[in-house]
């Protein structure tokens, strides 16, 4: 249930509502809009007589909520969430977050070429693994700790916030510690130890989709975080297994994106690289997830991804990257809004990238 405030409440009557939530057993999570204050009720609140909320001084209306989850529910929370970091970066607003870097650190100076690369090209945010998650064992696993420190300080030297995927709770407070967000991945998105974990810090999170996960079960993954006192979720759409694996990894789901906005106030970032697996299809894919609502990308950048340690076939090239960026800022524009602009060069010719070589 949510509790639906007159325009200009006062306190007095905020709190006696607090008050009866708390009295019954219930914990209250007040959301203070532009408008009007919603009060939303955690816990079972059927326990709650709808009616004793609606006599109340100043309350307009007391309305259930249809959506299994509660917090990151748009009921709970009309107005959009904006994450924002260092640097003025700002993520859920009217300009696109373009996070861009390797799949894996693999080393300070490839890491450093990659980042100065897409740094230039207008991305604001660096990713790169340093714990991965492997289908295979044998496959390489990722630096860890020295790879996050090389991270840490390549990021500092660009002036970019790093994400950084975190796999067990045990990690979970030394990245907290040198990355700005973590990254839950597709493979652990119902890893309810490890989102509990990250609910307990208070970095923004950015939640994969599982490969096969429902938005309701996705959004239940978030409700998780939530619930644990960390308001700063986005979710990223990364495909859906699907098929047909045999021209691309993973099946897009552009319809996501759209869906998501009408649910939830999190913000929505598209990861076009895990989705397609190959760098060909990339900025198409990109596109798409612009023009349907997306607040950001998250995009696999190597300089020489023909040594890439992993996902070399899906990472772009620097120059392809540029061309990728001028392609999505021209969809933002006609959609009303714009790639974050912190280029310090001058807009680089258009050449699709399909035709680079
Ligand atoms: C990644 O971002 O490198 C990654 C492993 O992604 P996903 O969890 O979507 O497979
Ligand atoms: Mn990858």
């Amino acid at each position: 249930m949510i509790v639906i405030m007159r325009s200009n409440a006062p306190q007095s009557s905020l709190d006696r509502v607090i008050a009866t939530i708390k009295q019954n057993h219930l914990r209250p999570h007040v959301s203070e809009g532009a408008e009007r204050v919603i009060i939303g009720i955690i816990g079972d609140d059927r326990q709650i007589n709808a009616q004793l909320l609606e006599c109340l001084p100043d309350v307009e209306a007391v309305v259930p909520v249809l959506t299994p989850f509660k917090l990151a529910s748009r009921e709970f929370h009309p107005e959009p969430l904006l994450i924002r970091l260092d640097n003025d970066v700002v993520i859920g607003g009217n300009e696109l977050t373009i996070m861009a870097g390797p799949c894996a650190v693999e080393s300070r100076e490839i890491l450093d070429t990659t980042a100065q690369a897409v740094h230039q090209a207008g991305a604001s945010i660096l990713r790169g693994g340093v714990f991965k998650p492997r289908t295979s064992p044998y496959s390489f696993q990722g630096l860890g700790e020295q790879a996050l420190d090389w991270l840490a300080a390549v990021g500092k030297s660009h002036h970019m916030p790093i994400i950084t995927e975190v796999m067990a709770p045990d990690q979970v407070q030394k990245v907290a510690d040198k990355a700005d967000i973590l990254q839950i991945g597709a493979r652990n998105m119902q890893n309810f130890n490890l989102l509990e974990a990250v609910g307990e810090t208070r970095r923004p999170i950015l939640l994969k989709r599982g490969p096969s996960a429902t938005l309701d079960e996705w959004l239940l993954a978030a409700e998780y975080i939530l619930a644990r006192g960390n308001e700063q979720v986005m979710l990223c759409e990364r495909g859906l297994r699907s098929f047909d694996r045999k021209y691309t990894r993973n099946v897009l789901d552009v319809s996501a994106v759209p869906v998501l906005k009408s649910l939830t106030h999190l913000p929505v970032i598209v990861d076009p690289s895990h989705a397609v697996g190959k760098w060909e299809w990339i900025t198409a894919v990109s596109r798409a997830a612009i023009a349907a609502g997306a607040d950001g990308l998250i995009v696999e950048v190597h300089p020489q991804p023909e040594i890439a340690l992993s996902d070399g076939r899906q990472s772009l090239l620097p120059k392809r990257f540029d061309s990728l960026m001028v392609e999505v800022d021209r969809i933002a524009r006609a959609v009303g809004r714009s790639v974050r602009v912190d280029r310090h060069q001058t807009v680089p010719e258009f050449v699709p990238a399909e035709v680079l070589s």
